[in-house]
Order: C-alpha cells, then structure tokens, then sequence
C-alpha cells in the first residue's frame, strides 16, 4: 500500500503516528493509498519555509532560471504523461482519454509560465504629464508578492494545481499547496517532479489534510499573501470572508448555458454537445448543463442527442475504449441522483439514462424542466444535461442569464451579427461562438462574473495577478552644489 504526506522543505511527512485518510478508486473501491494528513504545526511549518525561501531564494532568483526550472519540469512531465494520466484515472475516476488530454494541457500550462517568466515587464510613466512633474522619472516594476497559497479541487487535479504553481512560480513567488483530498496521489507526485526540475525545495510545499483544518487557517495565515482557489461556491465564499486583505481569486462553479440557433446543422454539434455535458460525468465546471435549443430544431436535436448519447461507452476509466465513468463518489452520485427525483416531482421528464449503480450516474437527459429545478438553477457537478426549447432571441439571452453564475457559455449560430450581439448580452466570463461552453485553452483570460468567481486564470492572466505594481520614481531636479 502506498503510504504518502505532506512535502515540507523536500521531506515527506508521512511517519505512522499521524492521523491517515485513505484514497479509493471511485470505480472499483480499490484501495489506492493511505495518506497522512499535515497538522496545525506541519503547515505552520510549511509556511514557515515557504516565507523562507522567498525571501533567501526565489524573490532574487534570475528569470531565467526560473523559466529554466520550469521549462524542465514541463519536459519531465511530458516523459511521464502515461503514469500521470494512469494516477488521475485512478484517484479520480476519470477516463483515460480525458487524463491524459490533461497532462497534455499540463505540460503546455508550464511551458506557457516558462515563456512569460521572462516577459514581466513595467512601463515608464510619463511624469512631466503633471504639473511640477518635470525632471522627474517613474516607472513601475511587477515585483512577485510572497507566499501564495493554492487550493484545488479534485476534477482537475493536475492542469488546475499547474495553473496555480506553474505562475506563482513564473513571477518569483513561492507555494503552499493543498490539493483535493480526494486526489492526492497526483498531487504528490507533482511536487516532487518540480524539486527533481531544480525547483529549491522550500519553494513549493505540499500539505494534505481537509479542508476546514488545514486550509482554512492557511487562508487566515498573517505570512500568506495570496489565496488561489478553483473549487465550490461555498468555500469560495469563505475563503473571501477569511482572507481579510491578502489578494484573492477564486475560480468558483457554472450552470454554463449553451444556445442553438435555427440555422445550424444539427448533426454537427451533437457531438461536442455529448462531451461538453458527460466529460468526466459533468464534473467539469463549464459543463453544458442547459441547453437551450431553438423550437423549429428541438426534436431533431434532440432524438440525435439521446440516440448517440446512449451509444457512450461506459465502464471502467482505465479501459482504453471507456467514454463514461463514474463520479467522483457513491455520496456524489445519491446526491445527484436526488436532484432528478426532486425535478421529477416537479414536472420535469427524463429523456435518457436517470439511473444510479453505486457511483456511476447514467448521462442523464431531461426535458420539461423548470428555472426553479435544482438541475438548472443550481451547479449540478454531475452528468445531467437540461434540454429547454426556446422562441426569441430576447427570451433565450434572459433564460441563459437568469442564474447566479457566469462564468463560459456557448452560442451556435451562422449569423455572425447575431451571435456577436448575444456574446455582448450574456452576462459570463467568456463566450464561445460556434463551440461549446466546455472548450478551454489554457492561454485565454478563464474566470466568472457573478458568482462564478473572481479574477482570471489563463497563464499570463494568472502571472499579472501573482504579482504587485511598485512605483518608483526619481527627482532628476538635483540643484544642491557639487564639491
Ligand atoms: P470544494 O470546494 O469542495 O473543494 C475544493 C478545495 O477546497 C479542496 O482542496 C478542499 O479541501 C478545500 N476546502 C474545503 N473547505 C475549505 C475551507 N473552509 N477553507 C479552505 N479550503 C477548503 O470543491 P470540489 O468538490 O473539489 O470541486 C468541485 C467544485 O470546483 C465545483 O463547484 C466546480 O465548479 C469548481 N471548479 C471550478 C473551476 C473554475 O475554474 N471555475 C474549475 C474546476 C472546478
């Protein structure tokens, strides 16, 4: 049984007499690992190490010796992408197809961090623009903050973490990093990929343990300087209660909306539409959870849909062939499983799938639902699609914004001029036009309005926000006598 723990300073703290959790495979309730969970005094250690090294190492380090030590661990994590993508479907039950498109898009987070570490740059202000301003020079420096504290949820574990440390890392900063309980493993195994890269070892340290007693006092920790947070709604909200004036961005949940204008072609987006809803079993926050499909189109869509959707292949997320698995747990998959029956009880209708064996919820395709139904109006995490027909333009931009969440939508239109003026309207981080709500690339400015989050990811996004603005200026006006 593998046995692993926090990494303080490069040691990891795994000793028998702390308190262990264990990590079971979601599909198979294999047992994976036993964790030892970190202490109030271990991350008092952590952060201890982590201001350190700040201030002994990565606040002068060279940036090029930063990129270097990033560009290594990308090149690391690229040789090892088979053991990653085998982890990540372990611990999280993810599909084999989908792990390793995540340690792909890991990889290229680093290199991202690696070209832009050596691309943060200030500006010179023109001085003489304000009265008496005259013979005097400022500009401004982007100067790394300190210790910043990442804490990530289980569905990404790999290319979220990544989007955290690999920045932090890129502006100079250093790391406490408290990863998902749920999914350990691979956590453990990134941090020590960046110490083999050349990362100094106090520079990026791992603590495990659960959330309220472990992450909640790092978020209140007087030497953390920021908080980086892609997880739930109500931890979000704490989080931003308890960080006091240290920044914050928090990447937080959707019920991302997905519009079908008439004019397009059916079959060619249905496709897309099954993966944006049923990757990972909807455990993905910009999952195309309501989709609202033009009148004249719905039952055409809507038959395709379900009769490929019931064509997925689901099973076991190591078998290379596996589309489909399970969530991330038994109580996860009730809960859900609950939300349909409440939708039920109110009207709504199940298209396909509905049923529940242990973890694994079948994708699950509803009709007849309404704006006060949990499985459109809350984040529903799970693979459940709402499908809503739809008249007018107007009607279907005030459906899709009718929601406390906004964070990526899709539009599918010909119509250039109309798909340009609903991506105006729709209150929402981000739109695609003629793709799915659920595409992201790593190198475009991520995060919500609303209650989907505050700030943006999206590397060199995440870079600006890992660092503060220092003002210097001089006074050229020097009129004391030389000797
Ligand atoms: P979660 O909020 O339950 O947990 C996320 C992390 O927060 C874990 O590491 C957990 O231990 C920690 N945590 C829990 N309580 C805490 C506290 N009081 N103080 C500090 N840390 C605490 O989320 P999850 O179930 O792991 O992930 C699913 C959620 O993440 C969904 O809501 C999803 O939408 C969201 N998510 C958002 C994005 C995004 O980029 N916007 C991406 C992925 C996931």
């Amino acid at each position: 049984m593998m046995r692993i723990g926090s990494i303080i300073n490069g040691h990891d703290y795994k000793e028998d007499h702390r308190e262990t959790m264990a990590v079971y495979n979601p599909y198979n309730q294999d047992h994976v690992a036993d964790i030892a969970l970190a202490t109030v005094e271990d991350m008092e250690e952590a952060i201890q190490y982590s201001y350190a090294t700040f201030h002994s190492t990565m606040k002068t380090m060279p940036a090029y010796e930063r990129a270097d030590i990033l560009r290594n661990a990308a090149d690391l994590l690229a040789e090892r992408k088979d053991e990653f993508a085998r982890i990540i479907s372990i611990e999280a039950g993810k599909p084999l197809i989908y792990s390793r498109g995540e340690v792909d898009r890991g990889v290229q987070v680093i290199r991202f961090a690696a070209e832009h570490a050596k691309h943060i740059s200030g500006e010179v202000i023109p001085m003489d623009a304000a009265h008496g301003g005259e013979n005097r020079l400022g500009f401004v420096k982007h100067v790394p903050l300190g210790v910043v504290a990442a804490i990530t949820p289980f569905n990404f574990p790999l290319n979220l973490s990544l989007h955290k440390i690999a920045p932090a890392i890129a502006a100079g900063n250093t790391v406490v990093f408290k990863p998902a309980e749920k999914t350990p493993v691979s956590a453990h195994r990134l941090t020590m990929l960046f110490h083999e890269a050349g990362l100094p070892k106090g520079s990026l340290n791992l603590l495990m343990g659960r959330g309220e007693e472990i992450g909640s006092p790092l978020v209140k920790h007087k030497d953390v300087h920021k908080v980086t947070f892609t997880g739930s709604l109500p931890v979000g909200r704490k989080i931003r209660e308890e960080a006091g004036f240290k920044k914050v961005t928090l990447e937080l949940g959707s019920n991302s909306p997905n519009i079908l204008f008439e004019d397009i072609q059916v079959e060619r987006v249905i496709d897309d539409l099954i993966k944006g809803a049923f990757a990972f079993s909807g455990q993905v926050c910009i999952s195309a959870q309501r989709l609202y499909v033009h009148h004249s189109i719905f039952d055409s869509f809507l038959a395709g849909y379900i009769r490929k959707t019931e064509a997925l292949v689901i099973g076991d997320p190591l078998d290379e062939k596996t589309q489909f698995g399970p969530m991330i747990d038994e109580d996860e998959a009730k809960r859900a499983k609950q939300w349909i029956e409440d939708a039920v009880d109110k009207g709504a209708t199940i298209k396909s799938g509905g049923k529940r064996e242990g973890p694994l919820l079948s994708p699950t395709i509803m009709t007849n639902v309404d704006h006060n139904m949990k499985i459109i109006a809350d984040e529903v995490f799970a693979p459940i699609v709402s499908v809503v027909p739809f008249e007018t333009e107007t009607e279907v931009v005030a459906m899709a914004n009718d929601s406390r969440y906004g964070l990526q939508a899709g539009v599918f239109t010909h119509d250039i001029n109309r798909a340009l003026r609903v991506a105006d309207q729709l209150e929402m981080g981000g739109v695609w036009i003629n793709d799915i709500s659920t595409y992201r690339q790593d190198n475009h400015p991520y995060g919500g309005v609303k209650q989907s989050g505050i700030g943006r990811e999206g590397v060199k996004y995440a870079i600006d926000d890992m660092t503060d603005m220092k003002f210097i200026g001089v006074n050229l006006n020097d009129k004391r006598p030389r000797a």
